[in-house]
């Protein structure tokens, strides 16, 4: 067994390998970015090496100065966790070249598996039933639009070297062919250097069912069973579980036999994942699920496997990269009550699911039993706009289904965090959700109930806002409070009485607030129970608010049912006023990088009509008009860099003044 690793991989991964391999003796490095040289994975690691600047590419993706720092350190093996390098072939190999050992399959195998085109060829020879679709080199539009023909939509367009549902359109009818091509191969050629897609048939009703395989350097090849990641927003997963819902022994038999040759036909080694996708339309059935690609290296939902398995997947991979043969056989790998996962992410689900930065002020996880949480930051870290916004997997282990989902929804309604938006209160909902619990859904469930699960917008909660009001006006007093007691060692009398009292009538006056980046106009009304809070519309009575309220530096940030409101006292000093106008102006709903105009200044649009497009964390964000109106401004052009609320374009709306 190995005496040092050093783990190539940031966040909850990094964590969840430095935990197995100091449990194991093994001695941790870690390697980790500027951004990070607080994060909780350098400080559980024995060791750590800056590498450089926040940005991935330089520092995370970068293979020389991680090799430097393996070699420096001594390190026996390199754990590349997911993401970053996982599946680059080269690193493998520069590995191999300066005798460490990489945790993973040869780097012949990420080749191999590491196009989906080609992939798709090897499972079709190895007798893996795949997607009909174009997988050749063509790619010139009329040709592609003619096999979309020939294929019948839906059709699917798929990066070629994609991952992370990047680059990857659905098309349902020919005119819309042409531009989701387009920004498919701009999203791939972003996002992996390679413009190349490929056009398949979108499966109906489809359900995305993974087996976990594992090999051994003496021909041992078993699976893990399945799980089920059907539950996805943007082709990505959002909860995941095993076994699947519905599946039998024998169906079970048959995709993990596929799973197994598909290994075998690249002489696999270590821990890989093969994705199928099913038409879900009857059930699971034997004739109706296809290889879709195989994921060549621990993938984030491992631990839904380990929960039903009572292996540690981390460990396995540690000893079959060590030489050692797998320690059982298929008919003994174990398989015992139900698991399922939910990932936790800074992002804001009433706005079309944006990542949300910034200062995480409280993180609280439930300790329950059944409950397994897998982070990579605390309370005071930050999350950055560099990396994966995910705070935290909460994986729920139970007898049956039914109560592994009951296990998660009271964890996901027992988290705590304040500070970036997530999606806690969204997650719960879908776990809750009776299509979800009676196992009747598909890939697609997700994006036809937003409105159910809570992620459109919604107008201001004012009992969240009263509770923020009262909370700041209660600071204030504190503070006038201790100041006053301060300067008056004795009895401060009368004068520092914060009742309200006074002689004429009830003492109100105006409180102007910024809720959300949205100014309101509060009023508060003193009387001897205390102040009492008025909204135009809305009076709240003290009592009435019951909410978790969290200072953050000078806000409040105010969480009742998982939704986050922001509340602080206007500063006409402190706000930029840009960020709070509504007069038609279009800005980045985040840091990233314009990619895409549509219009040209005088330009008449009609609402809804496609303005912009940003990039940003490798995905593309359409920008719509607010209404209708002529393009009065356009603030930046393509390709620069925006800042998360800059201006790109101003759309003013007919009839307004200049
Ligand atoms: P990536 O590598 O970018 O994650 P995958 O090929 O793994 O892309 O597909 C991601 C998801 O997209 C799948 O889980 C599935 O939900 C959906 N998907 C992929 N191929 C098809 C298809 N042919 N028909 C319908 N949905 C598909």
């Amino acid at each position: 067994m190995f005496e040092s690793v050093l783990i190539a991989n940031r966040g909850e991964i990094a964590c969840r390998i430095i935990k197995t391999a100091k449990r194991l003796g093994m001695r941790a490095i870690a390697v980790h970015s500027h951004a990070d040289a607080e994060a909780l994975f350098v400080q559980m690691a024995d060791e750590a090496y800056d590498i450089g600047p926040a940005p991935a590419a330089d520092s995370y993706l970068r293979i020389d100065r991680i090799i430097h720092a393996a070699l420096r350190s001594g390190a026996q093996c390199i754990h590349p966790g997911y993401g970053f390098l996982s599946e680059r072939a080269e690193f493998a190999e520069v590995c191999a070249e300066n005798g460490i050992v990489f945790i993973g399959p040869p780097a012949s195998a990420i080749k191999a598996m590491g196009l989906k085109d080609a992939a798709k060829s090897l499972a079709a020879q190895a007798g893996v039933p795949i997607v009909p679709g174009y997988h050749g080199a063509k790619q010139d539009p009329e040709f592609l639009r003619q096999k979309a023909y020939e294929i019948g939509y839906p059709v699917l367009i798929k990066a070629v070297a994609g991952g992370g549902g990047k680059g990857m359109k659905r098309v349902d009818k020919v005119t819309d062919f042409e531009a989701a091509l387009a920004s498919a191969q701009r999203e791939a050629q972003s996002a992996f250097g390679d413009p190349r897609v490929l056009v398949e048939k979108y499966v109906l009703s489809p359900r995305h069912v993974e087996i976990q395989i594992f090999a051994d350097r003496h021909g041992g090849v078993v699976h893990l069973h399945e799980r089920d990641c059907s539950l996805q927003r943007r082709h990505q997963k959002v909860i995941e579980e095993a076994p699947a819902p519905g599946m039998t022994p024998e169906m079970r038999e048959i995709m993990g036999r596929a799973a197994v040759e598909a290994a075998r036909a690249v002489d696999y080694v270590g821990a890989g994942t093969v994705e199928f996708i099913a038409d879900g339309r009857e059930g699971l059935r034997p004739d109706r699920f296809y290889f879709m690609e195989m994921n060549t290296r621990l993938q984030v939902e491992h631990p839904v496997t380990e929960a039903i398995t009572g292996l540690d997947l981390v460990e396995l991979q540690f000893r079959v990269a060590a030489g050692e043969p797998l320690p059982f056989t298929q008919a003994e790998v174990p398989l015992e009550g139900h698991a399922v996962e939910a990932r936790l992410y800074a992002e804001d689900p009433e706005k079309g699911f944006l990542p949300s930065t910034g200062r995480l002020w409280a993180l609280e996880f439930p300790e329950d039993f059944g409950i397994r949480v897998d982070s990579g930051v605390e309370a005071g870290d930050e999350v950055t706009p560099y990396y994966d916004p995910m705070i935290a997997k909460i994986i729920a282990r139970g007898a049956d289904r039914a109560e592994a989902l009951d296990r998660l929804s009271k964890a996901l309604s027992e988290t705590v965090v304040a500070g970036p938006r997530t999606n806690a209160a969204f997650l719960k909902r879908l776990v809750d959700a009776h299509e979800f619990r009676a196992g009747d859904f598909d890939t697609g469930f997700i994006n036809l109930n937003l409105e159910r699960l809570g992620a459109v917008e919604r107008p201001l909660d004012p009992l969240s806002v009263a509770a923020g009001a009262l909370a700041l006006v209660r600071r204030d007093h504190a503070r006038v409070e201790r100041s006053g007691r301060a300067a008056y060692a004795g009895d401060p009398g009368p004068w520092w009485a914060d009742d309200g009292f006074q002689l004429v009538g009830k003492r109100r006056h105006g409180l102007p607030l910024v809720v959300d980046g949205e100014r309101v106009e509060g009023l508060l009304e003193w009387d001897a129970e205390g102040p009492s809070f008025e909204l135009p519309g809305h009076t709240v009575e003290p009592g009435e608010v019951e909410a978790l309220v969290v200072e953050a530096g000078e806000a409040m940030l105010v969480i009742a049912e998982g939704r986050q409101t922001r509340v602080a006292i206007y500063d006409p000093s402190a706000i930029d006023v840009e960020h709070l106008d509504h007069d038609g102006a279009i800005k980045a709903p985040m840091h990233g990088k314009l990619v895409a105009l549509f219009v040209e200044q005088e330009e008449r649009v009609e609402k809804g009509a496609r303005i912009a497009v940003v990039e940003a964390m490798k995905m593309e964000h359409v920008l719509l008009a607010p209404a209708d109106g002529v393009v009065s401004e356009i603030a930046a052009a393509v390709g620069d860099q925006v800042a998360e609320g800059a201006r790109l374009v101003v759309v003013k709306q007919e009839g307004e003044a200049e």
